[in-house]
């Protein structure tokens, strides 16, 4: 089934005086929401003993729940030491993930740097098979990486790159990012024929069964010449792109995505509106 929720905690979280996340899936479900995204962005710092807390929150809860892996990452750098810590920023993701009870981590690739693009692309293919081999040998084969579309050209995962990436391993959950994707594009993302032609890529490349799990990160966005600059929430509404017209889409072709709204503050309340859009309610 499809599921909505937010990455990280909303404003009015913390303004009606909650303040752990153990506390996050009682309330998301009070709003009638059922999925969570933990960041480890900044860092996997998240203990075992708490991540065991908002698992068992999380089941009692019905939230499906997934991890965003650290910033840091950057799988084209050929720097050994550098891709050891990247490994390492993995696994601990994907081992907290796991405590958490879910089983997809989400992934910035990495960025291109001084490269040529195709090096960059090289090495980020290695590093992500090295990665699920990493994977394999610490027990958590389990665990799905969700390779992210990223929103500046100077960051690797256009669209057809990440696709890319998915087809080096069946495991893989692409990551689509439609707010990356419109602040790559330069505000490409406007019709529900531009969402298709989105979707027809995913479809071509993995095929309607994978297409159908796809993990989703949806918000509106703010963007310069050089891609992505913030996210914005839903109520301004000069941003894009907009989800009433990805909905019928994911309605038509029988779609069940994770989409987890990563709208600046307001992440529930918009990951809500997105719900009551797709069910036909707003
Ligand atoms: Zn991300």
């Amino acid at each position: 089934m499809i599921r909505f929720g937010p990455a990280g905690n909303s404003d009015s979280f913390y303004a009606q005086g909650f303040q752990a996340s153990w506390q996050a899936p009682a309330w998301l479900r009070a709003m009638g929401l059922n999925a969570y995204e933990y960041s480890f962005g900044r860092g996997v710092q998240l203990g075992e003993e708490m991540a065991r807390k908002i698992a068992a929150q999380a089941k009692a809860n019905d939230i499906a729940v997934s991890a965003h892996a650290p910033y840091f990452i950057n799988l084209a750098n050929p720097d050994p030491e550098k891709r050891e810590r990247s490994f390492q920023y993995i696994l601990d993701s994907a081992r907290l993930v796991t405590l958490l009870g879910g089983d997809r981590v989400v992934v910035h690739v990495g960025a291109q740097m001084k490269m040529e693009r195709g090096e960059a692309l090289e090495n980020c293919r290695a590093g992500l098979l090295e990665a699920c081999r990493r994977l394999d040998g610490a027990g958590l084969s389990q665990v799905h990486l969700c390779p992210e579309t990223m929103g500046r050209p100077s960051q690797i995962g256009d669209l057809t790159e990440t696709l890319d990436f998915c087809l080096l391993d069946g495991r893989f959950i692409p990551c689509l990012d439609f707010a990356h994707l419109h602040a790559l594009g330069q505000g490409a993302l406007n019709t529900t024929e531009d969402f298709a032609r989105v979707l027809d890529a995913v479809e071509s490349a993995l095929g309607i069964d994978r297409a159908r799990e796809m993990h989703v990160h949806f918000s509106t966005i703010e963007y310069t010449a050089a891609g992505e600059k913030r996210h914005r929430t839903f109520a301004e509404e000069k941003y894009g792109p907009r989800f009433d017209r990805l909905a019928p889409l994911f309605k038509e072709r029988g779609y069940t995505p994770r989409v987890i709204c990563e709208c600046h503050g307001t992440m529930a309340e918009d990951a809500k509106t997105m719900m009551e859009i797709f069910n036909g309610e707003e």
